[in-house]
């Protein structure tokens, strides 16, 4: 089997000014943590460790080791001061078997290639394990948003959009929104591929404001489908999700939704945490005034009527359920010994390193895996391109009770091969989705 490279890689110490930086190779064990937070070493771990447990040919294994196309462009941008500042971004289109790619855009400091092409093969693993004809696809600039106005976020994206434009369309590739990306940013990208094709394009980008083909239930569709899994979940597992505590790390668009569908739902939410820390009640917090302190402060760091847990300490919480919901490499080796939950559902794309992953298997926690977990999200950006297309929409009754039929036959197919091999849930989401990917290999051919 082939193994995951692992460069050793050198790293920038900091010296007191005016020495020059030195450049020092790491340590093997340094090396190792610094494989450990570099996402697309761990998706291809992922990769590896599902091939070993299959008999799928190593050309079609090997295609899935390298995106179909990556693409690095530079974005100028006049600042709101007057200077041309020149961001980085990037549009991986990781495979397109099963139909164009799809996925969403990222703006924040930490977006690199390898970030980018590890959430692409995610969305390819994805959209085949809930069975949409789609391929898989990322994009991400590096920026930090919260230090930018709206006025240079919008030039930033229509500069963006124009520099992808050749890339994408709605046979192509469609982005979506990403962390730190919203409506508002997909309305300027449809906007501006529209003014370049020369009439509206609604249908090449998902997650818009529905006055301009949005879909309606797709701001919560991510949310809601982590809802929807863990439902499920507990109907095979055979527990009452009523009254489980339920911990929420991430209070944006997937965790603050899945937050408020959970509570809705007859769950004690006890924990939910952003980017500037954590809050807990063992009683159980209230969402909804959480929710209006966010929107008029920005931020639940200082929501007074809770316990404060410190942000990296967050996923310790005691609960039942722990949903971590913002970024990669939250549960990490260092972390996963201290989990107290009986289960994951990984609302993020990422969260669980490799290392994690075997340390919550000993300890006989279930995790259930993003490719599953979260692709409410992904499967109502595709009603919302379907509607685009036919220019008929549907009613939010119709988009929520189609999109419960697709995850809960996922979660079914996955845990039914989790029971039948005897394997992790992860790795069932990956021969599910694996083998409905080399079947497209195979019946498409090579060509020429
Ligand atoms: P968002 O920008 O709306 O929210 C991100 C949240 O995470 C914010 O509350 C932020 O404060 C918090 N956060 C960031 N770093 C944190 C940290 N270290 N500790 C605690 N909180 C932290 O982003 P989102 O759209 O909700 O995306 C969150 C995750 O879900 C990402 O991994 C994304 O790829 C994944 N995802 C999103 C969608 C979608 O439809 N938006 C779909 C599938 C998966």
């Amino acid at each position: 089997m082939p193994t995951v490279r692992r460069k050793s890689m050198p790293v920038k110490t900091a010296p007191p000014a005016p020495k020059k930086t030195v450049e020092v190779p790491l340590s093997p064990s340094a090396a190792a943590a610094a494989a450990e937070e570099n996402p697309w070493h761990q998706a291809m771990a992922q990769l590896d460790r599902a091939a070993a447990h299959m008999n799928i040919e190593p050309f079609i294994l090997d295609r899935l080791r390298h995106p179909k196309r990556t693409l690095t462009v530079s974005i100028p941008v006049r600042m709101d001061d007057g200077t041309v500042k020149i961001f980085e971004g990037y549009r991986v289109h990781h495979n397109m078997d099963r139909g164009p790619a799809k996925g969403g855009i990222r703006y924040h400091p930490s977006v690199s290639l390898d970030e980018v092409k590890a959430l692409a093969f995610w969305m390819t693993m994805k959209c085949a394990v809930v069975n949409l004809p789609y391929g898989g696809a990322k994009g991400g600039v590096v920026c930090n948003p919260k230090e930018m106005s709206i006025g240079e976020i919008e030039r930033m994206t229509r500069r963006f959009t124009t520099e992808i434009a050749s890339f994408i369309g709605p046979d192509k590739d469609i982005p979506a929104p990403d962390v730190n990306t919203n409506p508002q940013i997909m309305s300027w990208l449809m906007d501006t591929y529209s003014q370049i094709h020369g009439s509206s394009v609604p249908g090449v980008v998902t997650g818009k404001p529905v006055d301009i083909g949005g879909s309606l239930g797709r701001q919560e569709a991510t949310g809601r489908g982590v809802f929807y899994d863990t439902r499920e979940l507990a109907t095979l597992e055979r527990f009452d999700l009523r009254g489980q505590r339920v911990a929420i790390q991430g209070f944006g668009n997937v965790g603050g939704n899945a937050a408020r569908i959970f509570q809705e739902r007859g769950c004690r939410v006890v924990g939910v945490s952003d980017v500037g820390g954590g809050l807990y009640r063992a009683s159980g917090l209230d969402v909804e005034a959480i929710w209006r302190w966010r929107q008029k402060h920005g931020s639940i760091e200082k929501y007074p009527d809770a316990e404060k847990v410190a942000a990296d300490k967050f996923v310790e919480v005691p609960c039942d359920i722990l949903i971590p919901a913002a970024m990669e490499n939250t549960i990490t080796k260092a972390n996963a010994g201290k989990i107290q939950a009986k289960y994951i559902v990984e609302g993020a794309n990422g969260p669980t390193t490799t290392e994690a992953d075997e340390i919550l298997a000993k300890r006989g926690i279930m995790v259930v895996p993003d490719i599953l977990a979260n692709a409410g999200g992904v499967t109502v950006s595709y009603f919302e391109w379907v509607q685009d297309i036919q220019a008929f929409f549907w009613s939010e009754k119709d988009v929520n009770a189609k999109l419960q039929d697709i995850i809960v036959k996922a979660m079914r197919e996955v845990y039914e091969i989790h029971k039948r091999e005897k394997v992790d849930m992860r790795l069932a989401a990956f021969i599910l989705g694996l083998n409905r990917l080399a079947a497209a290999v195979r019946m498409r051919g090579l060509f020429p």
